[in-house]
């Protein structure tokens, strides 16, 4: 309570702009994802490592636009790029030269050849599904269960967050999350845990028995969803066995890790290629860009028009030239260097905090991205985040950093991400913070 009075007093700007707000936006936001009780924090602008909130806080930036932003806000390069770019025109409905670079960067690092581009990852993991079903003639999709992959209605299925998983393992209940989404589009979705790959086998055979086989698997080869689950040694080789055993394609939803764990994402770091990648945030330096990455084999659908796979603003010439400074200037090795050793530096400062305190959690991350998990043991899947997560401990660690200019992710299945214009002193920042609140917490 105190360090909520404490925030309500920094923020009353915030709490101004919420009133004028809630009559033209609804809920006062612009996306369900902004709102927050009493009032979401509304912010000004951005530089490098910082935002400014309307009320002139500073604060050091480790939510990052959901990940969006690891290259940093108002990156020099990415500015100069969409400049040179407005000057010539910003959107034609046509391809540039641009779409063309940035697709061949992205089959580089993904050792997958052919790329269509999207606004979102919505979009990307929306058009993937489809290519998916095209490609297998079949309706059914398997998820892992409590991921997120979007907000189109196939998707916005057994996300968990708001509910308990139902269900045996073999027979967890598929659940909409929240209101519009048909049942029947529920009906055509299975989830699994992640980390089982007996269970996606079980599961595979079992609706394949009922002449429901699946078009796809799709999966974050690292859940970034639910804080940071890394994957077992092991479960991705055993799921890209299983599903090409099946003939089921295997979807990575790399919108969240691709281009901030490696230069070719979950991909690369783990060694496993799947048939299709969906990439979305990072990609496109701040503004909305999405990307499909595909096997000649599966994307042939596209190729030869069975599946349309359109958008007005699909290769925006913007985005592209965005995405092409990006890829190009900013996400170089050197870039993905600094990275790990900021995240190895917050990760360990972290860690030694949880042991002089002796807090009920551990701290993990991968690349650019991690979080201190509020759980006495690992959590592997949906159900032992939701078994154990200390949700008031992660509220309160929210609070603790916005108190002291660490501007963090909200909710309790997010992680920071790290940005390459962070330095050394920023993530000690993070963890000196920390350190306090375990501190005050022990007292
Ligand atoms: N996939 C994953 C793994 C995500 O985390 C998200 C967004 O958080 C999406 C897809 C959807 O991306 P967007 O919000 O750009 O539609």
């Amino acid at each position: 309570e105190r360090e909520e009075a404490r925030l309500n007093e920094r923020t009353g700007g915030s709490g101004e702009t919420y009133s004028r707000a809630q009559q033209v936006l609804t809920g006062g936001v612009a996306s369900s994802y902004q709102a927050r009780d009493p009032w979401p924090i509304y912010l000004e602008r951005g530089a490098g490592p910082k935002v400014w909130d309307v009320d002139g806080n500073e604060m050091l930036d480790f939510h990052n636009g959901f990940g969006s932003m690891v290259q940093g806000h108002a990156h020099p390069a990415i500015g100069r790029a969409i400049s040179e770019r407005y000057a010539q025109g910003t959107h034609f409905a046509a391809p540039t030269e641009d779409a063309i670079i940035v697709g061949a960067e992205l089959a580089r690092r993904w050792g997958l050849p052919k790329w269509r581009y999207t606004n979102s990852g919505s979009e990307a993991t929306m058009d993937a599904i489809r290519i998916a079903r095209a490609h297998t003639g079949r309706d059914d999709v398997l998820k892992i269960f409590g991921s997120y992959h979007g907000h189109h209605d196939t998707v916005m299925v057994s996300i968990g967050v708001a509910y308990d998983a139902i269900g045996d393992r073999d027979h967890l209940q598929s659940l909409p999350y929240g209101g519009g989404i048909p049942q029947s589009t529920v009906d055509h979705v299975h989830a699994v845990h992640f980390n089982d790959a007996e269970a996606m086998e079980r599961k595979i055979v079992a609706l394949d028995r009922d002449g429901r086989k699946p078009a796809c698997v799709i999966m974050e080869a690292a859940m970034m969803n639910l804080g940071v689950v890394l994957p077992q040694d092991g479960y991705l080789d055993e799921v890209r066995e299983i599903t090409r055993r099946h003939g089921v394609v295997l979807i990575f939803d790399e919108v969240k890790t691709g281009l901030c764990i490696a230069a070719g994402g979950a991909t690369e770091r783990f060694g496993v290629t799947p048939d299709l990648v969906t990439l979305a945030k990072a990609l496109g330096g701040g503004l909305p860009t999405g990307a499909i990455g595909g096997s000649d084999e599966v994307m042939q659908c596209v190729e030869d028009g069975t599946v349309y796979q359109v958008g007005t603003y699909n290769g925006n010439p913007l985005g592209m030239a965005a995405a092409r400074a990006n890829l190009l200037e900013v996400m170089t090795p050197e870039a993905y260097d600094h990275l790990a050793m900021l995240n190895d530096r917050i990760l360990a400062g972290c860690r030694s905090v949880i042991e002089e305190f002796a807090l009920p959690g551990y701290a993990v991350g991968i690349g650019s991205k991690g979080c201190v998990t509020f759980s006495p043991v690992p959590v592997v899947d949906y159900e032992t985040f939701k078994a154990n997560q200390d949700a008031e401990l992660c509220d309160l660690a929210w609070l603790f950093n916005m108190n002291r200019g660490i501007f963090m992710t909200p909710g309790r299945e997010e992680e920071w991400t790290l940005s390459v214009t962070h330095q050394a002193d920023h993530v000690d920042r993070y963890v000196e913070v920390f350190r306090e609140m375990a501190s005050d917490l022990t007292r």
